[in-house]
């Protein structure tokens, strides 16, 4: 078996099959290390309007053309009473034939078709093996331990790894450099149904988040095959309310708390899984050290409320392969090349997190500061669509008018002190 490569990527998501893409086009030597076995089973379904560049960029927009993904085409939001705002066209600000049109995907099969997509540029991966360690030589990262589904263990080198294990975020939770952001510690309780009601025509695809009290949100996510993915978010303990604990009855009792979503699902049924995350939002201290790069989730997660992070993963993977492919033609791995990297990075999803954290404000909402500042809309626009970095010093001094905004989080450069990641 092959064990020396010029870049080792840890986890074959979005991330890291992006990375692994725009590495292998740049001609090098790429072996991705996933733990599971394709097609496997993921949340995060559905896409915005930015994330077109970057799947651009990797060759995956005639894939997505041909495919049976339901297109998006807007999102609409929708009151407990059922009142629903107009649907939010992108086409209205973006061009329609581009950007503006957007998928809702099944990640089983869209996650399995990127993978195929970067097989077939070179990119070499073994499924089922999860790696268990980083080597280390003096500071520096110089590849991973993994262990075969088998029991073997096998050591691979390179002089650059990328972390890409997602939430899961392998090196920040192993040295500590994971940080909460505790305002955003909802839990997430989700099933999907067949036959169910959804929108005619053009809307057929679009996203609906549908409130709940106490700035709860349902999302609801027409996919292909008739199918829909229909989730509930809120504080835990409004979820768990009376002492209710198993998932299937958090989730129907809210069913009941939106007269959209009740409708809705009066028709069809759901496939009887139900599912929960307590899906925190958090941020790595560091975007990496020596020899090492944290890339989508592993780097940082943003709630999910507006549908941000394949963009974020695919961006990151685009803007990560191009960086490391610049430092393997100057043989230099040191951390403070990929500060760049970070900051551009996480400006964008500080931005993003401004408005979720606007969003989850009951005394805030979109329609108010609009009304007061009609030139915001377009600037809210752009951020929700994942415009993402842009300056939007101006939309925040409007938005402050309504609620505080957070301060920002320290931005999570690369580690550059001589200590690199310990082992479990
Ligand atoms: C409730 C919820 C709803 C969401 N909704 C949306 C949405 O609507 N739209 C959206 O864009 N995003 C959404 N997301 C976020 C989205 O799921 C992620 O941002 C996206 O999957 C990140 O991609 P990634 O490649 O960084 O990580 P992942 O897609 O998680 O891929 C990581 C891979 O690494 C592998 N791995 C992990 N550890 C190891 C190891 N030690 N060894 C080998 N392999 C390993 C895993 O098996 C996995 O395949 C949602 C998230 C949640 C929790």
């Amino acid at each position: 078996m092959k064990t020396d490569y010029d870049v080792l990527i840890i986890g074959a998501g979005p991330a890291g099959c992006a990375a692994g893409i725009v590495l292998a086009e740049h001609g090098h030597r790429v072996l991705i290390l996933e733990r599971e076995k394709f097609p496997r089973y993921h949340i995060g379904e559905s896409l915005i309007p930015f994330t077109y560049q970057p799947m651009e960029r990797l060759g995956l927009i005639p894939k997505m053309r041909a495919s049976c993904n339901q297109k998006k085409y807007s999102v609409q939001f929708v009151q407990p009473n059922g009142r629903a705002s107009q649907p939010f066209y992108f086409f209205n600000r973006y061009d329609k034939d581009t950007v503006a049109q957007t998928w809702q995907v099944l990640r089983s099969e869209f996650d399995e078709m990127v993978l195929h997509h970067a097989r077939s540029k070179g990119v070499e991966v073994i499924e089922e093996i999860t790696v268990k360690e980083l080597l280390r030589e003096g500071g520096r990262v110089v590849g991973v331990r993994a262990q075969k589904k088998s029991g073997e263990t096998v050591e691979f080198r390179a002089p650059i790894t990328l972390d890409c294990t997602g939430k899961e975020s392998f090196t920040a939770v192993r040295n500590g450099w994971r940080m909460k952001d505790p305002y955003l510690n909802k839990v997430a309780v989700w099933t999907y149904y067949k036959g169910s009601k959804r929108e005619p025509g053009i809307d057929e695809g679009q996203t609906t988040v549908a409130f709940v009290p106490d700035k709860g949100w349902f999302w609801h996510i027409p996919q292909h095959n008739d199918m829909v993915s229909v989730g509930v978010v809120a504080e835990g303990k409004y979820l768990t309310r009376g002492g209710v604990k198993d998932p299937k009855a958090i989730f129907h009792r809210e069913v009941e708390e939106n007269l959209w979503i009740k409708d809705h699902l009066s028709v069809g049924a759901s496939t009887g899984d139900y599912y929960v995350t307590s899906e925190y939002s958090y941020h790595s201290r560091h975007c990496g050290c020596e020899g090492l790069l944290l890339v989508g989730d592993a780097f940082a997660f943003l709630d999910p409320v507006f549908s941000s992070g394949l963009m974020l993963a695919f961006k990151s993977g685009v803007m990560a392969g191009d960086e490391i492919h610049k430092a393997i033609l100057e043989k230099d791995f040191s951390p403070e090349r990929f500060a760049g990297y970070a900051h551009y990075m996480r400006a964008g999803v500080e931005n993003m997190r401004k408005l979720v954290y606007a969003f989850y404000d009951p005394k805030f909402s979109f329609k108010q500061v609009i009304d007061k500042h009609p030139d915001a809309a377009g600037e809210i626009t752009d951020c929700l669509s994942g415009d993402v970095n842009k300056d939007f010093t101006g939309l925040w001094d409007k938005i402050r008018e309504f609620v505080p905004l957070p301060d920002e989080l320290p931005v999570g450069a690369p580690l550059a002190a001589p200590r690199a990641p310990q082992p479990v």
